[in-house]
């Protein structure tokens, strides 16, 4: 076959340079025609689009394109010529075809359009070689280059935090352990307990639920950082917005109160939204028609109009005993929530969705939470009773950012982590921070998952990450 250097459908299908030799390679989605001429539609991944391949079959042979199936690999050398169909621009002309490699029709899972995400997800080695999961994993890596641009254009440092910790004490959430040790035969003291001076680390250690606390000794020393990475919560709540791994970016500013860290929770998400609007379009649109049919019994919204409506509305900041008193009025109107509401409880999704879909029609940042369910590092407020809490509530998501100003006092910090039971030999380089320069200081943690969500309109959190890992489950 002669070398021709090969062209991205993405860049052909723009390309007007009709009469010039080209190769394109890709996957076979469907080959169609008649004993004259044959159409395939080749994808290579670049974009939502395929390129439609004509081919003479006298010319290459009837026999020898019987492999060409869905799912065969393809590499095609012919001419670029201007589309007579209506919906592309450019199509190719085949002179000769390579077969790589081919997908017997028998046992290749991918044949019909249609399949349930439940039965994509049992093959989630190749469901991204679908329309719907190459639009969704397209718009993840764009969302992260957002994430990155956002942050580097504002002068913050992309900063690495571990992800194996000896320190138990986020309380995010039930952690996974990690260890060398043989658990066959586990070395204990005489009360039974394990001992861990043989083990690799020489401590007990596990898989981090959070970069936040290294994150904010940088921001001691940067003055403004942010970390993306995995993060592990062996959570046993089988819902579909968690995931025991996902992606967290945290940003941790110096010198930020509540109410900055607020304003730039919400310039970020924007910004995330209209790089997705300005650079995803394309698959968006597929998704919005596309969604209809992946998901039984979900009311699906116009994916666009979703996206405009968080540009176009300033989040409402509310104070979590406000939010209380307008959920117990709606109890006392007769709405029914599964989870019963009061002061001091924490809210389940239902709540955060009442207040933003049905009540404000609008996205909530709920504040100042009672210091009982929040964590020990949240700044106290002069009532004695609440934190400087942060979590921005959205439609369809509940909570999508949590964060908060951080508690700067040593004291104080000191007394609550000791009220909470967090172990000294655990935080005592946090608590230096404190001891050394201390500064106030603000951040939050956005659950990269639950804005694709979010952005791409799938309804389950295992259906925006290429390969889920929830209970029961770790397949590939
Ligand atoms: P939730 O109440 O929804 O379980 P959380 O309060 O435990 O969340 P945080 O500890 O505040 O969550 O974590 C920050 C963000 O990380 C959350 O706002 C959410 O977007 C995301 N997140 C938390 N847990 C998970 C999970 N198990 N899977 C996916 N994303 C998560
Ligand atoms: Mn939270």
């Amino acid at each position: 076959m002669e070398t021709i250097t090969r062209t991205k459908i993405a860049d052909l299908l723009k390309s007007k340079s009709f009469g010039e030799k080209v190769n394109v390679k890709g996957w076979v989605r469907t080959r169609r025609g008649s004993k004259m001429v044959n159409f395939i539609a080749l994808n290579d991944g670049s974009t939502i689009n395929n390129v439609q391949i004509v081919v003479d079959v006298e010319k290459l042979g009837e026999e020898f394109l019987k492999p060409i199936t869905t799912g065969a690999c393809i590499s095609v050398n012919g001419v670029l010529v201007e589309s007579q169909g209506k919906d592309q621009s450019a199509e190719i002309q085949a002179t000769e075809i390579q077969i790589y490699g081919t997908a017997d029709p028998q046992t290749y899972p991918l044949q019909k359009k249609g399949h349930s995400v439940e039965f994509l997800r049992e093959i989630a080695h190749l469901r991204p070689r679908t329309n719907t999961f190459g639009a969704v994993f397209r718009i993840r890596h764009h969302m992260a280059m957002a994430i990155h641009r956002f942050f580097h254009d504002r002068g913050f440092f992309y900063f690495h935090t571990p992800i194996i910790t000896a320190s138990d004490c986020e309380g995010a959430g039930q952690m996974f352990q990690v260890t060398t040790k043989n658990l066959y035969d586990l070395k204990k003291d005489e009360n039974g307990s394990i001992l861990y001076d043989d083990d690799f680390f020489g401590k007990q250690t596990s898989l981090t639920v959070s970069g936040q606390l290294e994150g904010e000794l940088a921001a001691m020393a940067l003055g403004a950082i942010y970390t993306f990475g995995p993060t592990f919560r062996a959570e046993n709540s089988n819902t579909p917005r968690h995931l025991a791994e996902f992606w967290m970016i945290e940003p941790e500013i110096a010198f930020y109160e509540i109410e900055e860290n607020m304003q730039l929770a919400e310039d970020f998400i924007k910004y995330c939204i209209q790089w997705a609007i300005d650079n995803c379009m394309e698959d968006i649109q597929f998704l919005n028609g596309a969604r209809k049919h992946l998901y039984k019994n979900e009311e699906t919204d116009d994916l666009i109009e979703r996206l405009n409506f968080i540009l176009d509305n300033k989040f409402i900041r509310l104070p979590y005993t406000e939010g209380v008193r307008i959920l117990e009025e709606a109890v006392a109107k007769g709405h029914k929530f599964e989870f019963p509401i009061f002061w001091g409880a924490d809210l389940a999704s239902e709540h955060e969705r009442y207040l933003v879909e049905k009540h404000f029609k609008c996205p909530v940042i709920l504040t100042d939470y009672p210091k009982e369910i929040k964590s020990f590092y949240m700044k106290q407020n002069e009532d004695g009773k609440t934190v400087r809490a942060m979590d921005v509530l959205f439609p369809k998501i509940g909570e999508i950012i949590g964060g908060s100003q951080r508690e700067e006092d040593y004291d104080k910090l000191y007394k609550r982590a000791e009220e909470m039971d967090i172990p000294m030999k655990d935080i005592w380089w946090y608590l230096d921070t404190r001891r050394f320069g201390t500064a106030p200081h603000s951040g939050f943690g956005l659950g990269f998952e639950r804005l694709l969500l979010f952005v791409t309109g799938m309804a389950n959190i295992r259906d925006v990450i290429p390969f889920p890992r929830t209970p029961n489950n770790a397949e590939f």
